[in-house]
């Protein structure tokens, strides 16, 4: 491809690479809009933009960055740190394992008798079961515990979509299903319709691409958020959490995702991917279409060749990992405060 020539020492400034790379493939229109759940039909296939957050708050992006959409499956990054530091990583391994199944993310059949815990809690069986862990004397304190923490990640206030809650609650058949099976085989206690509903709300939080390179940037820089400062998650708990994604974040393309692309990721179904590099920066693309997997067409193809360019795959150890971190320390962009937040 075009743009991957001529690698050299040092990487172009990232700005003008990401504003190539939105060019090369703002014009590819392969993949399909999710509408299994009829609300995300709606979303506009031609929505695209990529962001890029550092550890110190400054902000390089290109396209509709400022585009509100739900966060789907990407709340399950946050809901398991969430959960982590509640109960504790033992408690939390005894309800959710950490195998990456190479099942697409909707799929039940791995919940049998033989089965004690859902495999991981990116899939929606284990998502389900981390969100039931969120503590709270009734639904309506444990979804403002959970939106709390949302917020302390995006910096600023946050908000469900209404419509998506309520179109994935009229038609998550398949999510009904996986909590009914984990009832009977004990993977879930209590209310199951409660449980479900705090799940399809946090899949229905509306972000932004910058928000959700925010967020990542929040786990690349140790659980601390790169412009309030705040800790959003402790650093013991930011390796686990890293570890799943890179495992099991892109469902049942993990595998040649970390071949590929070797940093830790996380899809949705609305379009959104996140991506961390440690000690370096958080990556998020936003574009609806996506392919078989379930993962965004020019997501998967932003990253990949962002990967090829600065060498930040955690197993190039010929590039160094320099090339990145350089290229932005080289580059002047916008720098975020908390009132640009607010
Ligand atoms: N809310 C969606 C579901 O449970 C999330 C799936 C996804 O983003 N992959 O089906």
């Amino acid at each position: 491809m075009q743009l991957l020539k001529g690698m050299g020492n040092v990487g172009p400034p990232i700005q003008s690479f990401l504003e190539s790379l939105y060019e090369a493939y703002r014009s590819l229109n392969a993949g399909q809009v999710a509408s299994y759940i009829p609300e995300l039909a709606k979303a506009d296939a031609s929505q695209f933009a990529i962001s890029v957050v550092t550890l110190d708050g400054r902000v390089f992006q290109v396209g509709d960055c400022q585009q509100e959409f739900t966060i789907q499956s990407i709340s399950k990054v946050f809901a398991y740190g969430m959960a982590l530091e509640e109960w504790g990583r033992d408690r939390v391994l005894e309800k959710v394992g950490v195998e990456p199944t190479g099942d697409p993310f909707n799929s039940h059949i791995r919940l049998d008798e033989t089965s004690h815990r859902p495999d991981n809690p990116m899939v929606n069986a284990g998502a389900i079961a981390t969100t039931s862990l969120v503590k709270g004397s009734s639904p309506t304190e444990r979804l403002n515990r959970l939106l709390a923490m949302f917020r302390r990640y995006v910096g600023r206030d946050v908000y469900v979509d209404i419509s998506t809650f309520l179109s994935e609650r009229a038609t998550g058949h398949r999510n009904r299903a996986i909590a009914h099976l984990m009832l009977n085989f004990g993977m879930l206690n209590g209310d199951i319709e409660e449980a479900l509903d705090l799940y399809f709300q946090q899949c229905a939080l509306l972000v932004t691409c910058q928000d959700l390179a925010t967020m990542a940037a929040a786990l690349a820089n140790r659980g601390q958020h790169p412009i309030t400062g705040e800790r959003v998650l402790r650093a013991e708990y930011v390796r686990d959490v890293l570890s799943v994604m890179y495992t099991c974040g892109m469902y049942n393309f993990a595998g040649e995702w970390a071949f590929r692309v070797g940093i830790p990721a996380k899809s949705g179904v609305s379009g959104g991917l996140i991506a961390v590099i440690p000690n370096q920066a958080g990556i998020a693309v936003f574009s609806p279409p996506l392919d078989e997997n379930g993962n965004s067409v020019r997501g998967v193809k932003v990253f990949e060749a962002l990967s090829q360019k600065y060498g930040f795959h955690m197993f190039d150890l010929s590039m160094g990992h320099c090339h990145f971190h350089d290229s932005l320390l080289s580059d002047s962009a916008e720098k975020l405060d908390q009132e640009q937040l607010l």
